[in-house]
């Protein structure tokens, strides 16, 4: 990592405030305190202008602030956490020895598999290992992909399958944690699950908890997982 660029994000993501817009103007992701690998494989993949989730949250989460994100299928959501994943974890300088840094849980398998395609296109000008556990291909064969992984792509069974069943896995140094389509994860009967994972993960982490409602239960979660977060809404009619 280029050490000039990281001191220059972090002195800049302090301070960043995202410009008030007039009607129509958009801020794009070269108008964000981003590093260039990121911002270099947002352009390859055309991406320019963030969407309205995308705009309040990123900022907020380069911040390192905790995020409860509320707006609809199909507003962007998956870069709203991925573009700040990848900035969390190359400012902290984090290396392939380093580990576990980022864990993104999703509800099935089909989403954890966008959300791998994704990132596979914007992380890669970074140098770090990801990898899904998503239950798809044989346990010894997962386990096998744990100890390298710098960024998982869960579904929560399996995530806590693994936790209880491969002592090997080691995610003490974890530093970002995801819960995408929290309504769904919840929907889905994963409530206990997804408790039992929190229970083991650091505590000294940020969580960014999208969905695209905002139940009573997705409530809960947030008050189980969050810390003293920013609330993060798109309404329907935006
Ligand atoms: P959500 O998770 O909120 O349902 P997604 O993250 O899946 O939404 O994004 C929905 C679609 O919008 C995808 O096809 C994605 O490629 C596209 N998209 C997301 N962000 C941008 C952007 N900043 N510019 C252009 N297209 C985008
Ligand atoms: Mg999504």
């Amino acid at each position: 990592p280029d050490q000039v660029e990281i001191a220059r994000l972090e002195k800049q993501c302090a301070t960043y405030e995202p410009p008030t817009l007039a009607d129509g103007q958009t801020l794009q992701f070269s108008d964000m305190p981003l590093s260039r690998r990121t911002l270099g494989a947002l352009k390859v993949a055309k991406y320019t202008e963030a969407t309205e989730i995308q705009q309040k949250a990123i900022p907020l989460a380069l911040k390192r602030r905790d995020i409860l994100g509320a707006a609809k299928t199909g507003s962007g959501k998956t870069l709203g956490f991925l573009v700040p994943t990848l900035e969390m974890l190359y400012r902290a300088r984090w290396t392939r020895v380093d580990g576990l840094g980022a864990l993104i849980i999703s509800p099935t398998r089909e989403l954890a598999i966008q959300i791998f395609d994704v990132l596979r296109r914007i992380g890669g000008h970074h140098e770090f290992s990801a990898g899904l556990i998503i239950g798809g291909k044989e346990f010894e064969e997962e386990k096998q992909a744990l100890y390298a992984m710098n960024i998982l792509i869960c579904t929560p069974g399996r995530l806590l399958q693994h936790m209880d069943q491969s002592p090997e896995f080691e995610y003490g140094n974890l530093k970002v944690l995801v819960l995408d389509e929290a309504d769904r994860i919840l929907d889905m009967g994963f409530k206990n699950t997804v408790n039992a994972i929190l229970q083991n993960l650091p505590k000294d982490r940020l969580t960014w908890l999208f969905s695209a409602t905002q139940t009573k239960s997705v409530g809960d979660l947030a008050r189980l997982s969050l810390q003293d977060p920013e609330y993060v809404a798109v309404h329907e009619d935006a």
